[in-house]
């Protein structure tokens, strides 16, 4: 199966180039060409499978130069690491809600899932490609995935990997995990600014041609890790089906029963993994797309206009605070089937910062796609009844849950939900212990015993360890020097 580009079908790719590449030339990010199917038989000869093998399955099926040997070793190995076999355990609240946590990875948040496999995916597609240059990773952050991307590449031969993080724009918790990396091809900077002088930042390295020619002069070359590369989408097909075996294991639903998932969503990728999922047989009849104050996506949804010209909001779910949500093309080109239409609207949203989508596209969002926006003060009240009831959520998945809450009150549609939880409550101590009534002057790692304390829950192992780590990276740069800071390193 070939890849192609959500701008330009002329293109066609292998999967291991689409890796290799991350983003297509002219801005188009790379799709399946057709989506492959998940027979009911498929399916249920998953039920009986571990995680594992679940995934080298799933995978396999859309990455036709890689084998199943090869695959199976590559997830086995990625997912020794986190701290269950299930991975992605579901924990049931009431008879019609599961949460699903993707949040027992090395860093205690969703992206460890994507992020621990791909350096086994990206290193196998060079060797695929024939190429002969090491790789390396430049990561702008404004958190979790910065992280996460440290903690995949750390150490894995012929690459490096570069994260810079906005100085004053991540938690303490985060800076300090990022700052006490550990690994010899690891470099972690702080920009003086905020997350998108960062991001601009690492945007002018990837298009500076002549500093591109002088680092493959030295044998190397620039990807990404963030959810644009094809190679961190495919990893989260697997746990939308995965979790809808356990549930069939479980007895709460037969195969074959539909069932909703909701996300809590900025970026678009976790969720449109889950729409891939959906198209390829997985019996969905819902996806609830969760937002925080950010609601461009909520808006989208219930309108069909995206704009990106509104006010950017600080919340306390802040790896959704997004206002370009770059998968939402992927979904757009897949249901419109055309490059032509999907070009001229990201051309659009990018010069005049919005646009709206033709009402046949539109209808085929709302078909599947409902959305809810919850406030800081709305998220908080979900995290105190929740935890009231006996569960502790972070931030993120309190925006879902409280999503969930309303879609049900408007619709009455109380179809099995699985609620995807993105982060451990202990990455967001401050605003999870506020919620619980417990305001406190200290900030970061202090607050991770503090929260254990209180809720007789403990910690994740890699955040409890935390508070005696110390700051490897001290190193702060102005964002004219971002070039300089990988140039410095790569010597
Ligand atoms: C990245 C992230 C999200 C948003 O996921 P997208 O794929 O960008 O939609 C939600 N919650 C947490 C904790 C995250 O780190």
């Amino acid at each position: 199966m070939k890849y192609t580009s959500t701008r330009d079908n002329s293109i066609s790719i292998s999967a291991a180039e689409a890796i290799k590449l991350g983003l297509s030339r002219e801005g188009g990010l790379f799709v399946p060409e057709s989506i492959p199917e998940l027979t009911p038989a498929q399916l249920s000869a998953l039920l009986d499978m571990s995680y594992v093998e679940r995934a080298a399955r799933i995978m396999k099926l859309f990455l036709e130069d890689y084998s199943l040997e090869e695959l199976r070793e590559y997830c086995a190995k990625a997912y020794a690491s986190f701290d269950t076999d299930a991975v992605a355990p579901l924990r049931e609240l009431d008879a019609g809600t599961h949460f699903m946590e993707l949040w027992h990875g090395p860093t205690c948040a969703f992206k460890d899932v994507a992020l621990q496999i791909l350096p086994y995916l990206l290193t196998a597609a060079l060797r695929k490609t024939g190429e002969e240059k090491k790789v390396h990773i430049l990561v702008a952050t404004s958190g979790d995935t910065g992280k996460a991307a440290l903690e995949g590449f750390a150490d894995v031969e012929g690459t490096a990997i570069t994260v810079f993080y906005p100085r004053d724009g991540v938690s303490e918790v985060q800076k300090l995990q990022m700052t006490s990396q550990r690994g010899e091809n690891v470099n972690v900077c702080a920009v003086e600014g905020n997350f998108d002088d960062a991001q601009t930042g690492v945007k002018r390295i990837f298009s500076d041609e002549a500093f591109r020619e002088e680092l493959a002069q030295k044998g190397w070359m620039l990807s990404s890790a963030n959810s644009i590369n094809w190679g961190r989408l495919l990893p989260q097909v697997v746990y939308y089906i995965s979790s809808y075996c356990e549930l069939v294991k479980a007895g709460r639903i037969k195969l074959g029963d539909e069932i909703n998932f909701c996300v809590p969503t900025g970026n678009f990728g976790d969720i449109l993994a889950g729409w891939y999922a959906y198209k390829m047989g997985l019996p969905v009849k819902r996806f609830i797309c969760a937002s925080n104050r950010n609601d461009v996506l909520t808006e989208f949804i219930c309108t069909g206009n995206y704009s990106r010209l509104r006010e950017f909001y600080e919340t306390i779910s802040p790896s959704m605070d997004i206002l370009v949500s770059s998968n939402l093309e992927r979904l757009l080109y897949h249901l419109s089937g055309s490059d032509v239409l999907t070009r001229e609207l990201m051309l659009k949203l990018n010069g005049e910062g919005s646009y709206a989508v033709p009402k046949e596209v539109w209808r085929g969002v709302s078909e599947m796609f409902s959305a809810a926006s919850l406030t800081d003060f709305d998220t908080k009240a979900v995290i105190n009844e929740t935890y009231n009831k006996g569960y502790l959520i972070d931030t993120h998945t309190a925006v879902a849950y409280g999503a969930l809450r309303m879609y049900r009150r408007e619709t009455g549609d109380d179809t099995l939900c699985v609620v995807v939880s993105t982060a451990s409550p202990f990455k967001f101590t401050e605003a999870v212990l506020s919620a619980l009534g417990h305001e406190s002057d200290m900030t970061g790692p202090e607050l991770i015993g503090r929260l254990s304390e209180l809720t007789g829950v403990p910690a994740p192992k890699p955040l409890a360890e935390l508070a005696d780590k110390k700051p490897r990276f001290t190193c702060s740069i102005r964002k004219e020097n971002m070039i300089e800071a990988v140039r410095a390193f790569l010597k």
